[in-house]
């Protein structure tokens, strides 16, 4: 569902991302793990086109970009390109992202209103089915500032689900949680797990990328080190800078 091949990504200050490949298959659900700096967002962005990659290819749901580095700044292929691959693609960031002065459901229903025109009443019951859905069916009148952190970020889940995404990505979504909320937003990824959802997400909570995800990427300085099974990467990992960064852990 998602293909990237030799992505690299940089910035004024040099390379981020370095030559990254990684096939990520329909309903995988995979954590992507690794140390401060190392490129972890930069990735998430580049994958859903907030950020566009330099040089490389990325496919998602058949939408392919593919750049040589030759391109000045962005052509029209490119930033269509980029719209197609982002309407495929919910995000939920680390801190907290509803709009203030708006309620949950609201915040739900906004985007696909807006963005893709749907009458109010499909997109309210939609919306109430989604936040139903992240257990915040009594909270949907509510405005963010009444909830917690854990029913804030169930709540930005409903928002980009709203919008039909056929892959999640997640940048630290528990990141900015009280451990006890961490478990409620771990359960709705696990829950859209089993429904089949297709799900990356860079996370510090090792225990769930052991247990949750089909695979676990360790990414260090700009390149992917190592690909695979939660447990046999946490237990038995096989290249030497993955074996530092979990020792670092504990
Ligand atoms: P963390 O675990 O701290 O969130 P990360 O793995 O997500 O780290 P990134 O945020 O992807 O790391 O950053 C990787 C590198 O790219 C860093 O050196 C950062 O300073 C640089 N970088 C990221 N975004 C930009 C930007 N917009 N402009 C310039 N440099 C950037
Ligand atoms: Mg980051």
């Amino acid at each position: 569902l998602v293909v990237v091949e030799n992505l690299c990504k940089g910035f004024e200050d040099g390379e981020v991302l370095n030559n990254i490949n990684l096939t990520i298959e329909e309903g995988d659900l995979v954590s992507i793990i690794g140390p401060s700096g190392c490129g972890k967002s930069t990735l998430l962005r580049c994958l859903n086109c907030l950020e566009i990659m330099d040089r490389g290819r990325l496919t998602v749901c058949g939408h392919t970009l593919e750049r040589d580095g030759s391109e000045k700044g962005y052509g029209k292929d490119t930033l269509m390109k980029a719209h197609e691959i982002r309407k495929e693609v919910g995000m939920v960031f680390q801190s907290f992202t509803l709009f203030p002065h708006k309620t949950v459901l609201e915040n739900v229903m906004l985007a696909p209103m807006v963005v893709k025109g749907e009458d109010r009443d499909v997109a309210e019951a939609r919306a109430v089915e989604l936040l139903k859905k992240v257990g915040l069916g009594d909270r949907m009148n509510r405005y963010p500032s009444t909830l917690s952190g854990g029913q804030t970020q169930r709540a930005a889940i409903a928002r980009a689900l709203a919008m039909n995404p056929r892959v999640m990505l997640y940048d630290e979504p528990t990141s900015a949680l009280d451990p006890e909320l961490v478990g409620e937003v771990l359960q709705v990824m696990r829950d859209l797990d089993a429904e089949g959802m297709t799900q990356i997400i860079v996370t510090h909570e090792m225990r769930f990328a052991k247990d949750a995800s089909d695979y676990v990427v360790f990414m260090d300085r700009g390149e992917i080190v190592e690909i695979e099974d939660g447990e046999i990467l946490f237990s038995s990992p096989k290249n030497e800078r993955t074996r530092e960064f979990l020792r670092h852990l504990v």
